[in-house]
């Protein structure tokens, strides 16, 4: 009996979404999925490792530096980073020298991120998730894997689609493997700029159903059993309401970068005390400000994403669901749409749907990088 797992992960496809895009209705198996608190930076590692954030230590994309971090030429070029004509281009210097050395192979962005600040942060994920070994002593689905002998292939973000389905579809034809994992993100970037319901999001998910049936018509032609799961990391939510909570902080009579440093992200805003009188006034501010609320130590506990040493914040802000900061690092226009809301707002769950009975306990994105494992290595047949 030859069997293949197929493993399609899109990101950002929210479980609420399946009801307003008709999608592969044929797998009657449908579920959402629980994610964890912030972006895909952390949920994708829970997804691969079925841990926590603070169990695998990635929770935001970027964190503060400790005693090296790969930013520290930022420096070199902060300097210029305000003027005019010269600033756009002395950034783009910076962003091209970094992609070049830093070795990262993990997703991350520059965004608006300030070159000043740079050198106070690090990018706590540096190995591709994808990869075997990307988190020490945390092993990854890719780990279990390897460790288990089952040969794979998988593509994700650092390809471009096209070429990935094409490959996908041209390995199950050779019909070698019993196991593929396939990552895409452009539903997640379509939405961002254009919404949950536009007619660019609906054309991304009818593509990517026309791409998957196809690497399921060709599997069933090469394999006795084909098992699909379709699954993503969190969902999305239109936006509509926009805080300026970055104005409203350089308000105050601190200086930012001195008295303290923050990070604007799109939907959280964190903060790292240099003095008291700062941390009393921002903490005044963040309790009374609209549209979002300074998380608890104990509500970040009960969310797995407290970190004794503070690496991301001493306060953490989170806005409503629907709610932006927008001027923030990420840009200076807010996204039609945004994810990174409290994870147990409705609209932040994933989903799994499946062409073959999934077990019931399978209810978290963490859940899934067992469910995988066991599937590849039923699969493999060298299952339990
Ligand atoms: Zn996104």
């Amino acid at each position: 009996m030859k069997r293949a797992v197929l493993a399609v992960l899109i990101d950002a496809f929210g479980y609420d979404l399946l009801d307003r895009h008709p999608f592969m209705p044929e797998l009657e198996d449908r579920r959402p999925l629980a994610t964890v608190a912030g972006f895909s930076s952390s949920a994708i590692p829970s997804l691969l490792t079925g841990k926590w954030p603070n169990e695998h230590g990635r929770w935001f994309l970027y964190g503060k530096a400790g005693e090296t971090t790969p930013f520290s030429s930022a420096r070199l070029y902060a300097w210029a980073e305000n003027l005019p004509k010269i600033g756009i281009r002395a950034r783009q210097r910076y962003e091209r020298e970094f992609a070049r050395n830093s070795g990262i192979d993990e997703y991350y962005h520059l965004y608006n991120i300030p070159l000043k600040y740079l050198p106070s942060f690090d990018l706590p994920g540096k190995r591709s998730i994808y990869e075997p070994g990307a988190i020490e002593g945390v092993p990854n689905l890719f780990d279990k894997l390897l460790e288990h002998g089952i040969p794979y292939a998988s593509w994700n973000w650092s390809t471009p689609e096209e070429k990935n389905f094409a490959e996908l579809h041209a390995s199950i034809r050779e019909a070698k493997l019993p196991f593929y994992f396939f990552y895409t993100a452009v539903l997640d970037g379509v939405m961002h700029a254009t919404g949950t319901e536009s007619a660019e999001t609906r054309a991304v998910i009818e593509s990517n159903q026309q791409s998957i049936r196809e690497a399921v018509r060709i599997a069933e032609e090469k394999y006795d059993e084909v098992s699909l799961y379709i699954f993503s990391d969190h969902g999305m939510v239109n936006v509509e309401n926009v805080i300026d909570l970055m104005g409203d902080v350089r308000a105050l009579p601190f200086v930012e970068g001195k008295d303290y440093l923050p990070f604007y992200d799109s939907t959280y805003a964190r903060f790292w005390f240099r003095n008291e009188s700062a941390e009393k006034s921002i903490r005044a501010l963040l309790e009374s400000a609209p549209g979002g609320r300074l998380l608890a130590r104990e509500e970040l506990e009960r969310l797995h994403v407290w970190f004794p040493d503070r690496e991301y914040g001493d306060a953490i802000f989170l806005t409503d669901a629907g709610t932006v900061i927008a001027p923030s690092f990420m840009g200076n226009e807010p996204p039609c749409a945004m994810h990174g809301y409290h994870p147990e707002d409705p609209g932040s769950n994933g989903m799994l749907i499946g062409s073959r009975t999934i077990p019931a306990g399978v209810t978290s994105i963490r859940d899934m990088a067992l469910f995988l494992e066991q599937e590849a290595r039923r699969a493999h047949g060298t299952g339990p």
